[in-house]
C-alpha cells in the first residue's frame, strides 16, 4: 500500500472512532512518519513509550520529529499507562507504544490498555498505536484493535514512486523495457525498501541501467531474507539438468505454456495452476524439479522455511505463515517451494500445545490453497508420504501429485551422461555410459552425482589426464547404493505409493 492510501485509511479509522490501531511493521521509520502526519492534521500532541528509551513527547516541526525524554529515569510501560489513565492526560493526544509484543502477555498491562480502549470509546478524543513487528493480539483486546499492515506496492505503485525517483533527481527517463522490468523485480517490497534500493542504485552511477537490475534482485533477496521465513533461490538448474522424470517434465511444460501467456490463458478460460506436490525417495531429483519449474516459467523461486516460521509467541506461527502467504501472493507471479513439507506438518491432530499450533497452522494453509487465485504456484516436496497427512492429498488442493522412484536404466543413463557433460564433456564420449548403468542398479540420483564427482577427484589427484570408465566402475565397486542402505523403508514406500495411485513422474 502507497503512504497515501496507508494515510488515507488511517483518517477513516481516527474518524470513525476506532480506538486501538495497531501497526504490523518492521518500518518503525515510516510509521513514525505516518503518525506524525496525522498529528499534525488533527493538530495532537505525541507520546511515545519504547523499550529502550520510556517515555518521550514529540516535537514536531519543519525539520521532521524531535522526540524529547520526559523521564530521566527508566519509566516502566506501567507507569505510563497508569500516570495517562488518571490524568486525563490524553485528551486531545496521541499516545504510541512499541515493542508492544513483549509486554502483551502481562494482565496488568492488558487491563490498562483495555481501560483507555474503552475511554476512547466513550468519546476521550485520543488516538491510540500500537507498533510492533509482531502481531499477538490478547483475547481480550481483540474488539478494540484495528490492524493496519504496512503491505508492499501494487505495480501501479511501484510504477509512481520510480517516477517520483526519476523526477525528483532529474534523472534521464528510463527505456520502457527496463522500467517494466524494474517494476517485476520490486514487487513485494515497501515503498521504504523500494526507495532505499532506488537511491542505492542511482548512487552507483548517477543513472538506472540495465545493470541496476541486479542490484535490485540482490537486494530483494536480502530483504525476502530478514523477513525471516521466505528465501529467495538463485535459479540455476533447468529442465535439462534433469535425467528421465519424463512425465513431471512434460506436465510442468504444460504449465508453463499458462504461465508464459497468463493474461491470455485466463481470459480463455483456464485454470489458474495451483501447484503440485512431488513426493519419493530422496535424492531422486525433486528439489531439482522446484528449481527447474521456477526457470521454465522464469519466475523467482521463494524457499519456505517452516522450521523458522514456528515462532514462540502466542500466534506467532500463524502470523507468520500469514506472512509468508502475503508475500509469496505480492511477489506473485512466483513458485514457492515447500521443501520436506511432511516435517513442517508432523503431529497433526495430536493434543499437547505444539500439535495444535501445528493443526492450525496446517488448516490455514489449507484453506490458502484451496482458495487460491494468484499465480504463486507452490510446489511441495515430501519424503516420506506415510507421514502426510490425507487431507493434503485430496482434491482440489494441489493440481496433481507425483511420485519419483529410484531411476530405472534409461535414467540413469541420462544421469551419467549429465553430470559427465557438467564437467567432463570431453570424456563423455569414450565411455561406456551402459556399462555404468548396468552396475548402478537401485542407485539414486544423487547416488549416481556423488559417483561421478568422487571418479573426477580421483583422476585428478592421481595426476591422470581424462576420465575413464574404469575410474567410474572403481568408485561404483566401493560405493553403497541408497536401495541398499534404505532397502525396507524405500520397499515399503513403492507400495504405498502404487496404493494411492500417484501419478508415477517418469513414465
Ligand atoms: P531430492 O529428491 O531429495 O529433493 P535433489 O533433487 O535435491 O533430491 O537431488 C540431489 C542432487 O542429486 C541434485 O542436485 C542433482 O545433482 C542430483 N540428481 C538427483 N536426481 C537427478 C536427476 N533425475 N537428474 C539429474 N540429477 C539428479
Amino acid at each position: 500500500m502507497s503512504l497515501t492510501k496507508i494515510k488515507e485509511k488511517l483518517n477513516h479509522y481516527i474518524d470513525a472512532g476506532f480506538p486501538i490501531i495497531y501497526i504490523n511493521t518492521f518500518e518503525e521509520i515510516k510509521a513514525d512518519e505516518i503518525i506524525a502526519e496525522i498529528a499534525q492534521s488533527t493538530a495532537r500532541g505525541v507520546i511515545e513509550w519504547n523499550a529502550s528509551n520510556g517515555q518521550t513527547e514529540w516535537n514536531l516541526n519543519n525539520n521532521g520529529i524531535i522526540k524529547c525524554r520526559c523521564f530521566d529515569e527508566e519509566n516502566p510501560l506501567e507507569h505510563t499507562l497508569s500516570m495517562i489513565k488518571e490524568d486525563g492526560e490524553l485528551s486531545q493526544k496521541i499516545l504510541v507504544i512499541k515493542d508492544a509484543h513483549h509486554f502483551l502477555e502481562n494482565p496488568r498491562i492488558i487491563s490498562m490498555i483495555k481501560d483507555i480502549g474503552q475511554k476512547i470509546l466513550s468519546g476521550l478524543e485520543a488516538t491510540f498505536f500500537i507498533v510492533t513487528p509482531i502481531l499477538s493480539i490478547p483475547r481480550e483486546l481483540e474488539k478494540f484493535i484495528t490492524v493496519l499492515e504496512i503491505g508492499s506496492l501494487i505495480d501501479e505503485e511501484i510504477r509512481e514512486v520510480i517516477l517520483n525517483f526519476v523526477n525528483e533527481y532529474e534523472l534521464p527517463q528510463i527505456s520502457q523495457n527496463l522500467f517494466e522490468e524494474m517494476v517485476g523485480a520490486f514487487k513485494g517490497l515497501t515503498e521504504y525498501e523500494i526507495k532505499n534500493i532506488l537511491a542505492l542504485a542511482y548512487s552507483n552511477d548517477g543513472s538506472f541501467t540495465k545493470s541496476d537490475l541486479k542490484l535490485i534482485y540482490e537486494q530483494k533477496q536480502q530483504v525476502i531474507k530478514k523477513s525471516g521465513i521466505l528465501e529467495m533461490i538463485p535459479l540455476k538448474e533447468g529442465l535439462d539438468d534433469i535425467g528421465g522424470l519424463d512425465n513431471l517434465r512434460s506436465w510442468l511444460k504444460k504449465k508453463a505454456a499458462v504461465f508464459n501467456n497468463l493474461k491470455e490463458a485466463v481470459e480463455f478460460g483456464v485454470d489458474m495452476p495451483k501447484g503440485v506436490l512431488i513426493a519419493g525417495v530422496p535424492g531422486c531429483g525433486k528439489s531439482l524439479n522446484a528449481k527447474a519449474a521456477a526457470k521454465l516459467f522464469d519466475f523467482p523461486l521463494l524457499r519456505l522455511d517452516m522450521g523458522r516460521l514456528l515462532g514462540k509467541y502466542v500466534g506467532e506461527s500463524e502470523a507468520n505463515m500469514r506472512k509468508a502467504i502475503l508475500l509469496a501472493e505480492e511477489i506473485a507471479p512466483c513458485v514457492l517451494w515447500i521443501d520436506e513439507i511432511e516435517k513442517a506438518f508432523a503431529g497433526i491432530g495430536e493434543s499437547g500445545g505444539g500439535a495444535e499450533v501445528t493443526t492450525r497452522l496446517f488448516g490455514n494453509f489449507l484453506t490458502w490453497m484451496q482458495e487460491k487465485n494468484s499465480a504463486a504456484f507452490v510446489v511441495a516436496t515430501a519424503n516420506d508420504i506415510l507421514r502426510l497427512p490425507p487431507e493434503l492429498m485430496r482434491k482440489g488442493r494441489f493440481d496433481e501429485i507425483f511420485y519419483v522412484g529410484l531411476p530405472n536404466e534409461e535414467e540413469r543413463k541420462k544421469i551419467f551422461e549429465i553430470h559427465i557433460a557438467k564437467r567432463r564433456k570431453s570424456d563423455l564420449l569414450k565411455i561406456n555410459i551402459n556399462e555404468l548403468v548396468q552396475k548402478t542398479k537401485g542407485y539414486s540420483g544423487a547416488d549416481i552425482e556423488g559417483v561421478v564427482k568422487d571418479s573426477i577427484e580421483a583422476v585428478f589427484a592421481s595426476g591422470k589426464s581424462e576420465l575413464t570408465t574404469s575410474d567410474l566402475l572403481e568408485v561404483i565397486k566401493n560405493t553403497h547404493s541408497l536401495s541398499e542402505i534404505m532397502k525396507e523403508p524405500l520397499e515399503k514406500m513403492s507400495k504405498e505409493y502404487e496404493n494411492r495411485k500417484f501419478k508415477n513422474a517418469s513414465f
